[in-house]
């Protein structure tokens, strides 16, 4: 994937600290399994619950913060990711976040209507976000609040080591979801979501939508995908990264990874399977209006 001839954006908020001097706190490297697990049940977790639910991602983002923190002191003073291959991570998610602009704004406009880019606030440790506090153990997650995606670069890492082995396209695929969530943030589609779970009468009703939105995300990524490719230059072997990586994050995948683990009830996401069909459903077709990953239940 040739990456470094997309159009950047200029809407990314660098909040590492003071270039690069501090070491990210490599959250993977000898990770305790609870820490890890966190870490697969966050992954995309925290954006369903920002979107659907007021103010109960707070909460759990309280919950998972304790065991980063003493993982994050347990890690101080390793020196993983230099200063280089930070810089290498900013541009490199200025570069996708500028192509997913450009894609998604085309796509607005052959739609009489204007797309507002998002920003991408790439940080370290933990930052604000108007959703609630944001730390490393969240994982990537959009907010629609502030209309902004929030980024641990320490998280690049967490998918070379663990899920499904990273590779460009695939930490593209993780943005262009994320930039997916916005999309649908502004075609009020979260909001119809949001109406639609609050009358549903059951649970497992309303964990449907919540799916639906994931699976969503993910063909809106596939979409990106494939309007970008003549200009990535993409391979056959560049898809498989990202599938790989939506196979290492589908609900069944993370829940046998987190046996003896409590499961957060956001786990709804979609299984393996679905994620890897709906991502090539848009990236065969090129086009959102193949992506009702709501089967007309939301068209009322
Ligand atoms: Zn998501």
């Amino acid at each position: 994937m040739d990456w470094q001839n997309l159009p950047g954006s200029n809407n990314v908020e660098d909040r590492r600290g003071g270039g690069g001097g501090i070491p990210g706190g490599g959250v993977a490297v000898g990770g305790g399994a609870a820490l890890i697990i966190a870490l697969l049940g966050w992954f995309f977790g925290i954006d369903t619950s920002s979107i659907t639910g007021g103010g109960s991602q707070t909460q759990t983002q309280t919950q998972s913060r304790a065991p980063s923190q003493t993982q994050r002191q347990s890690q101080s003073g390793t020196t993983q990711n230099g200063t280089a291959s930070g810089d290498q991570n900013s541009q490199f998610v200025s570069k996708i976040l500028g192509s997913t602009d450009q894609v998604w704004s085309a796509v607005f406009q052959k739609n009489n209507r204007s797309y507002q880019p998002p920003h991408l606030v790439l940080y370290s440790g933990q930052t604000t976000s108007a959703c609630g506090q944001a730390d490393s153990a969240v994982g990537p997650f959009y907010c629609p609040s502030d209309q902004k995606v929030y980024l641990d670069t320490d998280f690049f890492a967490q998918m070379r080591q663990q899920l499904g082995g990273g590779g460009d396209f695939a930490q593209a695929y993780v943005i262009a979801h994320e930039v997916g969530h916005h999309v649908q943030n502004l075609l009020g589609i979260s909001d119809q979501v949001d109406r639609a779970q609050r009358s549903a009468r059951t649970e497992a009703a309303a964990n449907k939508f919540s799916v639906g939105l994931e699976l969503q995300a993910d063909c809106f990524a596939g979409v990106w995908g494939k309007q970008s490719s003549a200009q990535t230059n993409l391979s056959q072997q560049d898809v498989q990264t990202a599938i790989n990586t939506a196979t290492a994050i589908g609900d069944d995948a993370l829940q046998k990874a987190s046996r003896g683990y409590v499961v957060p009830d956001s786990f709804t996401h979609g299984t393996s399977q679905q994620r890897v069909n709906w991502f090539m459903q848009g990236f065969n077709s090129g086009d959102p209006g193949k992506c009702d990953t709501f089967n007309g239940a939301l068209s009322q």
